[in-house]
């Protein structure tokens, strides 16, 4: 099922009574969200993913704007009847269910056409079950499980009724780091399986560069750009997203563009043909950076040798972080002590964008 998002806008009174200025939760979000597709919603706290999340199941209503299902205006279909699946950071399992009975919940609603026998609830219950692996665990009580282990109940219980959509919101947040890397690979494998119109939201980038189709980049309400997640890391559409994937983070530098060379401190550090003059950030990705170069002057502080990488922790005095990392091969010969040295710069992983509005300058 795809999902369209038309215009959509969400508008919140202001925090303080004395001031109506509004919080513009979501602002004027246009796009669709392909059908079987796993999509993040990425951003720092407060950009507004719960927000776009809570709109798309009808948790929230929208000040303007509309979210279709397919062909169909859910608009104003409330929550119940919009067949969506959610899990959420708590997972909000029923501590006095055991797991079957958390998983066969939605189920005992049913009306008319749809009602099942107990048996039927059952035999639903375990098929999900087994799809998130948690069968042998059908009689404990949540309580008695690991987070992870709640965490798959959870979404065992939004997808019994085979949800048009599933939603979740910050699903991997509460647990330990080992699990989290495993519960991701899991809802990646979950929804290959089901093939069902996915949607999460994450405010870490690695988990969402690891296993979405898509990404929806998001800053203060504002959708800043949307695509696979290599496209993105590769060609950011402004600053913010350039910094906002990646780990190690790129390396930003002010410069500016003279005569078709970007120049730092005098020093004509890398190409820019037909780029007209102003400043710019040059940014650059930790493994854009070729050693043993002549253009791009630098202070190493130390390398650390890991395996088959070495990174160069440098300083800049145009950088925007005191710490500047470049990642290159263990091949290379790179001397233990610190001291001046020059590096050359890859294209593909060297970004302009203009300091005036963050945007990227293409050329
Ligand atoms: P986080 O990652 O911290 O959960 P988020 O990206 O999910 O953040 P939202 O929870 O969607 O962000 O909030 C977006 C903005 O809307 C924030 O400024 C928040 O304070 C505001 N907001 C959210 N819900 C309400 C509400 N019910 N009333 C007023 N303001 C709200």
């Amino acid at each position: 099922m795809k999902v369209v998002l038309k215009h959509l806008t969400k508008k919140f009174p202001g925090k303080n009574k004395k001031s109506h200025e509004e919080v513009i939760a979501v602002n004027d979000f246009d796009f669709e969200i392909p059908d079987g597709k796993l999509v993040g919603l990425l951003g720092p706290s407060g950009c507004g993913k719960s927000t776009t999340l809570n709109l798309i199941s009808g948790l929230e209503a929208p000040t303007e704007g509309q979210v279709f299902f397919g062909e169909d205006d859910v608009t104003n279909v409330p929550v119940e009847n919009r067949g969506v699946g959610l899990v959420f950071q708590n997972y909000a399992l029923y501590p006095h269910l055991t797991v079957e009975e958390n998983i066969i919940f939605p189920l005992q609603n049913l009306k008319g056409a749809e009602k099942l026998t107990k048996e039927q609830m059952k035999e639903k219950a375990l098929e999900v079950a087994k799809l998130v692996q948690i069968e042998d665990y059908m009689e404990r009580k949540p309580k008695a499980l690991s987070g992870g282990q709640q965490q798959r109940v959870a979404i065992a219980r939004a997808l019994v009724k085979m949800p048009k959509v599933l939603l979740l919101d910050e699903p991997l947040s509460n647990l330990d780091a080992r699990l989290r890397l495993q519960t991701r690979e899991e809802l990646r494998r979950i929804q290959k399986e089901t093939g069902i119109t996915t949607i999460f939201v994450t405010h870490d980038q690695e988990e969402a560069m690891s296993i979405c189709d898509l990404m929806v980049v998001m800053k203060a309400g504002v959708v800043h750009q949307i695509g696979r997640p290599q496209d993105i890391y590769d060609d950011p559409k402004n600053l913010f997203v350039a910094q906002f994937l990646g780990t190690p983070p790129i390396n930003v530098f002010t410069g500016k563009v003279e005569n078709g060379k970007v120049m730092i401190n005098g020093d004509d550090v890398f190409d820019a043909p037909g780029v007209p003059d102003q400043e710019v950030y040059l940014a650059v990705r930790p493994e854009g950076f070729i050693p043993n170069g002549s253009r791009f002057r630098y202070m190493r502080e130390r390398r650390e040798i890991m395996g088959r990488d070495v990174s160069i922790i440098f300083t800049h005095e145009n950088a925007l972080n005191p710490n500047n990392r470049a990642i290159v091969s263990a091949e290379e010969n790179i001397p233990e002590q610190p001291g001046e040295a020059f590096f050359d710069l890859k294209p593909a992983k060297t970004f302009l964008f203009s300091r005036e509005t963050e945007e990227r300058i293409r050329f």
